[in-house]
């Protein structure tokens, strides 16, 4: 009998506690403060003799697509290359564990939309599997943008908002320059030592040697799987705002 109670207990205690929700782990306070950063290069920065090239403003031969591998199909012109949504994520097709990366990002001018569907898209750090798996540094409009400050540009996505918001305008080309540490894993899987990730984002630090909780998540709480070296991919994100444009995109590795 007493096990039949429990039982209920239990099926009563499930039924009770709620759902995980997407708004449980965006957090709206304290607002970085907000930092202007030097102005932009007039031209992509030039990688460094050791770096490998994963865009040069002329081709997608370093990506794929995420979900089957095939060629990247986003628009390459102009020096730069431009989310073609729908087409789904792109990645690298080399894979990393530890790296110093520069990316250039453009939220086009007269952008629509507001919050997390004004100018969406992300650098994966290491890419974990098909479409979102992987740690996220997020890339959005955040120049006079509210959102989530955990969700806005710089962040990493729902675990670490960044220090302070040096967006510049959209039109303007912005920089990340990330330091990544991956996570390493025993053989057995277990966790031996979490992610680190450093950014300056327009040459301002926003992220400075923080631990990942885990991979990104857009409900419930980040957790970590084993995996290996992985691809550095960036998201089409699917929100109806006009696509944003990356150029001069390299890595150097550091392991
Ligand atoms: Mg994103």
């Amino acid at each position: 009998m007493d096990a039949v109670i429990a039982a209920v207990v239990t099926a009563l205690l499930v039924q009770a506690a709620p759902a995980a929700k997407p708004e449980d782990t965006e957090v709206w306070s304290p607002e970085p403060r907000v930092v202007t950063p030097a102005p932009a290069a007039a031209t992509p920065a030039a990688a460094p003799t050791d770096a490998v090239v994963l865009f040069d403003g002329r081709t997608l031969d370093e990506w794929v697509a995420t979900n089957d591998k095939s060629p990247a199909r986003w628009t390459v012109g102009e020096g730069a290359v431009t989310v073609r949504k729908g087409t789904g994520n792109i990645e690298t097709k080399r894979r990393f564990r530890n790296y110093q990366l520069h990316l250039e990002w453009r939220i086009p001018p007269g952008i629509a939309g507001e919050g997390q569907a004004r100018g969406n898209s992300g650098l994966f750090l290491a890419s974990t599997g098909n479409g979102d798996a992987g740690y996220e540094l997020q890339i959005l409009d955040s120049f006079g943008n509210k959102t989530y400050v955990n969700g806005q540009a710089g962040s990493i996505y729902k675990q670490h908002a960044p220090l302070v918001n040096a967006a510049r305008k959209p039109g303007m080309w912005q920089t990340y320059d990330v330091v990544w540490t991956a996570p390493v894993f025993a053989v057995d899987g277990a966790l031996k030592a979490p992610a680190y990730v450093t950014v300056l984002w327009n040459g301002v630090l926003v992220q400075d040697h923080v631990a990942l909780k885990g991979e990104t998540v857009y409900v419930g709480q980040p957790r970590y799987t084993t995996h290996g070296a992985s691809p550095i991919k960036l998201q089409d994100h699917g929100d109806p705002s006009t696509p944003i444009s990356f150029r001069s995109i390299w890595v150097r590795e550091t392991e």
